[in-house]
């Protein structure tokens, strides 16, 4: 018989049951698509580039644009250099973006085709941009492209003219467009000047207007990008997303970050406002602490129907951190905190919060699968499940009551263009998840104990 304890899970190395996390030219595209008129270009075969659209159209139910090189036998044997030059002068005569942001795959990875080298032998049309990053996908997940393609950006484009623009550089992590206009109508709510780099609010979220746009409005401008030298700090949001590319800025450009754990739930929601505080040497805006005030408030009002309760969350690192967060501030214990993506930090910063909690018998895997996640939730159940559309099948499974967040959510409309950031996101995210527990409490009730009062 399988032994199916978590030590024995553990264990495994060469094999994943159902992953959690996903390569890292998706995570590249999806930051490519956060710069206005950037076209995503995947420097391998067709199928790597249609995967990668299909999975960010499917959770943003909006079209992902991005070409490719187009690999075949020849370029596999002898290289892409020829592809990539004839791709850029194609890219830029039929879809005219100002910029095209190269991403390798693992075929273009293996054979080692060197993107620095082919690019500075590419005849590039004036004013127009070619960047690349290396996003081999036999290592680190959708994660590490996502950073790996904003340290692209910055290496190739921030410059510094030597004074301040007092600006803020922020760094969001890998969330969605709504929470991303959530972080943004909290910086002007500061009155910060500020970038926000990538931004895909406006791209991916962007109205329907009866025309196509191949680029929407929205993204961070290359002035923007080019002006993030300049700038007094940088806010680095999403402790193990953001570290690399505010690291790459700082050794640039000497700006100076400040790293800060997703703004999910109040108190780390908390830590962004104490430090656009100090930075903007202004007070909390009244709006944003009554925003505050509110969360906790319902936080008190229901605490009673999911305090004790057991929750197991998984998905992206920081995500599932933040999350665990707010499910600590709810009272409930999160016995399960799950990602794919690999990095011993995860861990440790998970542990660091059952300590300041206090809970005990709770577990954080990095690396991890969801086929360990359900043989944990065999062995020892949870209340209530929280990730992305891929629990669902535990869910049904095991009878669990179900929410989800972070990405991809490919089953349900609207997810990306509400936030789990901020005040505003905690208290979506109580509501949620309260109603979740609650539907369940009343599904199981007998007919004369439905409540109607709480
Ligand atoms: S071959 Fe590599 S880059 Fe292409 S879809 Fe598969 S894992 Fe991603």
């Amino acid at each position: 018989m399988l032994d199916l304890t978590p030590a024995k899970l553990a264990e495994r190395s060469a094999l994943r049951v159902n992953p959690c996390k996903t390569c890292q030219p998706v995570g590249a595209m999806y930051a490519a698509l956060g710069v206005h008129r950037c076209l995503p270009h995947s420097h391998g075969s067709q199928g790597c580039a249609s995967y990668h659209r299909t999975l960010l159209s499917r959770h943003f139910k909006e079209p992902a644009a991005a070409s490719t090189s187009s690999f075949t036998e020849g370029a596999s044997v002898f290289g892409g250099g020829a592809n990539l030059k004839a791709s850029v002068r194609n890219v830029f005569d039929i879809y005219n973006p100002d910029i095209i942001a190269v991403h390798t795959t693992c075929l273009s990875e293996t054979i080692g085709d060197d993107l620095k080298a082919f690019i500075q032998d590419i005849d590039i049309p004036e004013g127009k941009l070619v960047v690349h990053t290396n996003t081999p996908s036999y290592v680190g997940s959708h994660i590490n492209g996502f950073y790996n393609m904003m340290t692209g950006f910055i290496s190739y484009l921030a410059k510094s003219a030597g004074t301040p623009n007092g600006k803020l550089a922020v760094f969001p992590g890998f969330v969605n467009p709504g929470d991303m206009r959530e972080i943004k109508r909290i910086l002007k709510a500061f009155g910060a000047d500020f970038t926000l780099f990538p931004d895909t609010s406006g791209v991916l979220d962007a109205p329907m207007t009866g025309r196509y746009e191949m680029y929407p409005s929205g993204g961070t401008t290359l002035a923007e990008i080019a002006g993030l030298g300049d700038c007094t700090a940088t806010l680095a949001l999403g402790e193990l997303t953001s570290d690399e590319p505010a690291n790459a800025l700082k050794r640039k450009h000497g700006v100076p970050y400040r790293l800060l754990p997703l703004p999910i739930g109040v108190s780390f929601t908390d830590r962004l406002m104490i430090a656009l505080s100090k930075e903007k040497k202004v007070e909390v805006p009244t709006e944003l602490e009554e925003e505050r005030g509110q969360l906790v408030d319902v936080m008190l009002d229901a605490h009673f129907h999911y305090s004790g309760k057991k929750a197991a969350v998984f998905g992206d690192p920081d995500t599932v951190l933040g999350l665990a967060g707010l499910v600590l501030e709810m009272g409930m214990i999160p016995k399960y905190l799950l990602t794919g993506t690999s990095g011993s930090a995860f861990v440790k910063l998970a542990e660091n919060l059952f300590r300041r909690h206090e809970v005990k018998d709770c577990l954080a895997r990095e690396s991890a699968d969801l086929f360990e996640l359900h043989q944990l939730i065999k062995n020892g159940k949870v209340d209530i499940l929280i990730g992305t559309s891929y629990g669902k099948q535990i869910a049904k499974a095991e009878d669990i009551p179900f929410v989800r967040a972070g990405i991809p959510v490919l089953d349900r409309y609207g997810h990306s263009y509400f936030p789990i950031v901020g005040y505003r996101g905690g208290l979506r995210m109580l509501e949620r998840i309260s109603d979740a527990l609650l539907d369940r409490q009343d599904r199981d009730a007998a007919d004369e104990d439905l409540e109607l009062v709480m």
